[in-house]
C-alpha cells in the first residue's frame, strides 16, 4: 500500500487545495527559496491511534491544549514550489502525543533531514486558539507579500489606525474583505516564542498580521480563504504605493463612503 493510499479523501483534497495555492505564491512572487509555511488542522479526519504504526517521535515542547492535534504542515527548508508537484516531499502530516511532549511525523516528510517548519510554535499555538475562538478557521498561511512588506518600512507601520485607514480607503473590496485590518507587529526573531506571543495578540482584533520587514499571516476556514486575506490586503498596499509612485496621494472613499460598505461586512 502506498503512503498516499492511507490518507482519507478530504484530506487529499485539502492537499490539492494546497498545490494550487502554493502556485498562486510562486507566481506572484510571494515564496522565494525556502519562504512561508502552511498548515492546516486536520484532527477531525484522524481517530486516535490512526496512522501512527513506524512513525518517528520527535520531541518538542508544546503547550498542552496542542495535545492530540493532527496538523499537516510543510517543512522547514523545504521550497513551497515543491507543493505544486511534490508535497509528499515539502510537507507532512503529524501528530501531536496525549502531554503535548513531541509528535510523530506520519505521512510525507520524504526529503533528507526533514522537520516540520521552524515556525512550528507559532502555527501550533494558532491553532489551539481557533479551536476556542473561531472553530471553523482550520488553515494558516505565512507568506512574503511584497507590497506590504515594502509598506512595513514606511512610517506608517508605526500607527496601527493610519495604515489600515490608508489601506481601506483604496477601493471597496479591501474595506469589504480585510474588514478587521491588518496588525503591525514589530519586528522580532523568526519561530521565536515572543513572535507567536505578538501574532495570537495580533488575531484577537485583526484578519491579517503583518510582520515588520518579514511577511504577513492570516488564518481562515481554509487554505485559500487565508489566502484571500493576505491577496485583498496586499491588493490595498500596491495600489498605494502606485501611486506614490505616479506621485501623488490617492483621495481615497470619504468616511461616508466607507460606512456605507459596513452593511457588506
Ligand atoms: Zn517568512
Amino acid at each position: 500500500m502506498k503512503d498516499i493510499d492511507r490518507i482519507p479523501e478530504p484530506v487529499i483534497n485539502l492537499f490539492k487545495d494546497v498545490s494550487r495555492i502554493a502556485g498562486y505564491l510562486w507566481n506572484k512572487e510571494w515564496a522565494e527559496r525556502n519562504a512561508g509555511n502552511i498548515s492546516i488542522d486536520i484532527s477531525e479526519y484522524f481517530g486516535p491511534g490512526e496512522l501512527q504504526a513506524g512513525s518517528g517521535f520527535f520531541p518538542f515542547s508544546l503547550p498542552e491544549e496542542a495535545a492530540n492535534l493532527t496538523l499537516f504542515v510543510t517543512g522547514t527548508g523545504c521550497y513551497l514550489r515543491s507543493l505544486i508537484d511534490n508535497i509528499e516531499e515539502a510537507a507532512c502530516i503529524i501528530r501531536i502525543n496525549p502531554d503535548a511532549s513531541g509528535y510523530h511525523i506520519i505521512w510525507g516528510g520524504h526529503s533528507e533531514n526533514f522537520k516540520p517548519t521552524s515556525e512550528l510554535i507559532t502555527h501550533v499555538a494558532i491553532h489551539c486558539f481557533n479551536k476556542i475562538h473561531r472553530t471553523s478557521y482550520k488553515a494558516v498561511l505565512h507568506t512574503h507579500p511584497l507590497e506590504l512588506i515594502v509598506l512595513s518600512h514606511h512610517s506608517l507601520f508605526r500607527d496601527e489606525e493610519k495604515f489600515n485607514h490608508s489601506l481601506w480607503k483604496m477601493c471597496p473590496e479591501i474595506r469589504v474583505f480585510v474588514p478587521k485590518g491588518i496588525f503591525c507587529a514589530p519586528y522580532s526573531l523568526t519561530g521565536s516564542e515572543e513572535l507567536a506571543d505578538v501574532t495570537i495578540n495580533g488575531l484577537t482584533k485583526r484578519d491579517v498580521i503583518l510582520w515588520e520587514k518579514h511577511g504577513a499571516l492570516a488564518t481562515g476556514e481554509n487554505i485559500e480563504k487565508a489566502f484571500d486575506y493576505l491577496d485583498v490586503a496586499n491588493k490595498g498596499a500596491k495600489m498605494l504605493l502606485m501611486a506614490w509612485s505616479a506621485g501623488f496621494e490617492p483621495t481615497g472613499l470619504t468616511l461616508q463612503e466607507m460606512k456605507d460598505l459596513e452593511k457588506f461586512i
